[in-house]
């Protein structure tokens, strides 16, 4: 397969290289800002938090957007987390962290000098099996994860934007939003392949119940809820609201496009833009290399046995 085959398969991975992100999914972001005005709102966002952000295309988004102009750029904060390092970005500050640990919502309120964020953004996965259920599950944890950390740093007002895989707990992890914010929607952007079971919930006007006392732990999923809530029936059934977004006519995510776009523009393969620094299948890469993975091929490791004393 040639360079190119992928820029023919995924227009947004080539736009992205064209456009300068780090990744594709800085059009997720920037097709839910269109829809729900994120960044500007009825305030103007100057304290945002990106949650999972490496390779860091959404803190490019945030880094682009809200320090776009010149007296704004002095007062805006953003501050991007992640268990892996990742390239720097002009005007946000790095930490290496966990979004399940305290301390990481400790360190997020340090640099914001004790104020609050206006918004918080987590585009956070776990590494897939391709178990779907594992998946969606661990998915799900995170997403949590996410909003805990969430209470502790956003405004009053402020609002929340996270991915969420579509499966069955989509409804528990609705009802858990709504208690937090005023208006939580389903949304699907363009950039977004229709074949992912991939969305983000975009979570309006934080305002929690009175009274509450932010923690790490609370709330989880239940597993008595596919008795107690996912059997629900007629008016009592809760929908949660799901919105397509991004302009209709923008390219769709997922079509197979002609390299050369524009009559007027040849097309030139572009190498992506910020390669990933440390990734985590660095070691593999080099373990595949030195052919260092190979296999011992003998019948005991065929069978699994590896180091079993087989008497023999
Ligand atoms: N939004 C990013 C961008 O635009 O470049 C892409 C994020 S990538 C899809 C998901 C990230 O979630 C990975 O970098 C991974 O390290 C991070 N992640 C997963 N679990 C995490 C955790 N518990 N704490 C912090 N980051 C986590």
């Amino acid at each position: 397969m040639g360079r190119s085959s992928k820029d023919k398969r995924d227009i947004y991975y080539r736009l992205a290289k064209e456009e300068g992100w780090r990744a594709r999914s800085a059009f997720k972001l920037l097709q839910l800002d269109e829809e729900f005005n994120l960044f500007k709102g009825k305030t103007r966002v100057r304290r945002a938090v990106d949650l999972c952000a490496a390779p860091g295309s959404w803190s490019q988004v945030l880094s682009r957007k809200l320090r776009a102009s010149n007296e704004s750029c002095e007062e805006v904060k953003i501050v991007a987390v992640d268990l892996q390092a990742m390239a720097p970005l002009p005007g946000v500050t790095q930490i290496q962290g966990d979004i399940t640990k305290v301390s990481t919502a400790q360190e997020i309120i340090r640099h914001f000098e004790g104020q609050a964020a206006d918004l918080v953004v987590c585009d956070g996965a776990p590494d897939v099996t391709g178990l779907h259920d594992v998946d969606e599950y661990i998915q799900a944890q995170l997403l949590l994860a996410a909003l805990n950390i969430t209470t502790h740093v956003l405004k009053p007002g402020g609002n929340f934007v996270a991915k969420i895989f579509r499966g069955k707990d989509v409804t528990l992890l609705y009802s858990q939003l709504k208690i937090f914010f005023s208006m939580v929607t389903c949304a699907k952007p363009r950039s977004s392949r229709n074949s992912s079971i991939e969305a983000f919930v975009v979570c309006q006007n934080y305002s929690p119940p009175e009274g509450y006392i932010p923690n790490m732990s609370n709330p989880l999923l239940d597993h008595s809820y596919d008795v107690d809530f996912n059997q629900l029936e007629g008016p009592n059934r809760i929908i949660v609201p799901f919105l397509a977004c991004g302009d209709l006519s923008a390219f769709d995510s997922d079509r197979t496009y002609p390299l050369q776009l524009d009559s007027n523009k040849e097309y030139k393969y572009l190498p992506p833009t910020q390669p990933p620094i440390q990734p985590p299948y660095q070691q593999a890469c080099h373990l595949r290399k030195n052919n260092l993975l190979a296999k011992e091929d003998s019948p005991s490791a065929l069978l699994g046995l590896g180091a079993l004393n087989l008497g023999t």
